[in-house]
């Protein structure tokens, strides 16, 4: 069943190019490398269920996501796939974890210690990744002393297994790379500490898979931003192993258009007033879809050209000024292209002084996310 929406105000999302972002990783990494498809937060705001199935179509082989509800909610749509949680999850969702066949991330005793009596009558054992805090400072054991007590502790619980070990980068998508390279020793060191090796050890987000040293590759790779055809930073952007297919647009229509006269206002605070005698054109899409009111000024585009934005930013609508009259229904796009011109989400982020990651995670769930 598909649901109709009848506001023309939508987030067209290209799961085509989701598989091409996909192949060419798959393309570009070693042989046996599996790719852990991110789709934490509805998949960075694309669309967790639609992405994920795109993702495992094209050659991605695991699932990954922050939250425990975020895991349930994939898992309740893919029965197969390997899926881990990334982040802290409380003990409570520990056997239901292990039923459901979720990897949990760990990195403190005093969870696993609290976890097994509750995971005591689970006929399958819980999976579970260890997280080393390289240099990240957010979660994971911190040295290889850390390591081992955990390790030990995993080991005399019954019903848990290490599945993984694995880290994140603070600075993979910087072209100093003093700092990744302490953060790739301490995990080295950890790897060498373990007294055997657990099937996935993972380390690479978008920026270090696409280092030319596959070594960071290890048994996989995880990949978050430019799945979704978007750069991790201008450095990396300057230097990509393959051409990114951004997936992301946000599209509406003109529904009113009208001539307003030299010296009338614009919105609330009656801020923006008409320089001459001009046409302006309403676009039902406002701070409540994620266009927040930082984005006054910010242009769109209508017939191909380029239009800004007036006035403050609504709740539900905003206001842009039209070089003539167009009819209402007339095609509006916020993120995306049309014609030669293109508004890209990296333009967005630098208007709203911030990386393109938070884009389209800020477009809120009224906005219908459409596939094509
Ligand atoms: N791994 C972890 C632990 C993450 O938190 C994230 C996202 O923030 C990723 C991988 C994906 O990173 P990226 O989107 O830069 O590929």
């Amino acid at each position: 069943k598909t649901q109709q929406y009848f506001r023309p105000t939508k987030a067209m999302i290209n799961l085509k190019a989701i598989q091409q972002n996909v192949k060419n990783l798959k393309e570009f990494l070693q042989p046996n490398v599996q790719i852990i498809a991110v789709v934490k937060a509805n998949a960075y705001g694309h669309g967790d269920v639609a992405v994920a199935r795109a993702a495992l179509e094209a050659g991605a082989t695991i699932l990954a996501v922050a939250t425990p509800d975020e895991a349930l909610h994939i898992r309740a749509h893919f029965e197969e796939p390997d899926i881990l949680v990334l982040g802290a999850s409380p003990v409570s969702f520990a056997p239901y974890a292990a039923q459901q066949r979720i990897i949990l991330t760990v990195f403190a005793e005093d969870w696993i210690q609290q976890a097994a009596p509750l995971l005591a009558n689970e006929s399958l054992p819980l999976r579970l990744h260890i997280k080393v805090d390289s240099g990240m400072g957010r979660i994971g054991i911190r040295s290889e002393q850390e390591l081992l007590a955990l390790y030990q502790t995993i080991q005399s619980i019954d019903n848990v297994e290490i599945d993984g070990i694995f880290t994140h980068f603070a600075t993979a998508d910087e072209e100093e790379t003093t700092y990744f390279n302490q953060q790739v020793q301490l995990f080295e060191r950890c790897l060498s500490e373990m007294p055997f090796k657990p099937r996935l050890v993972h380390a690479a987000n978008t920026a270090a898979s696409f280092i030319k040293d596959s070594h960071l590759q290890y048994d996989a790779v995880r990949y978050g931003i430019s799945m979704y055809g978007l750069a991790p930073s201008s450095y990396v952007e300057s230097n990509l192993p393959f051409p990114l297919h951004p997936a992301f647009a946000l599209e509406s229509e003109l529904v009113h258009v009208k001539q307003i006269k030299s010296g009338d206002s614009v919105g609330y605070g009656a801020t923006y007033v008409a320089p001459t005698d001009m046409w302006i054109g309403t676009i039902p899409i406002g701070y409540a879809d994620g266009v927040i009111r930082k984005l006054g000024g910010q242009e769109v585009l209508i017939d191909g050209q380029r239009m800004p934005i007036i006035g403050r930013i609504c709740m539900d609508q905003c206001m842009v000024a039209l070089p003539k009259a167009y009819a209402i229904g007339e095609k509006v796009t916020l993120i995306g292209q049309q014609g030669q011109s293109v508004i890209s989400v990296d333009e967005w982020a630098t208007k709203l002084d911030t990386i393109n990651y938070e884009v389209p995670c800020i477009i809120t769930a009224r906005v219908p996310r459409i596939y094509f």
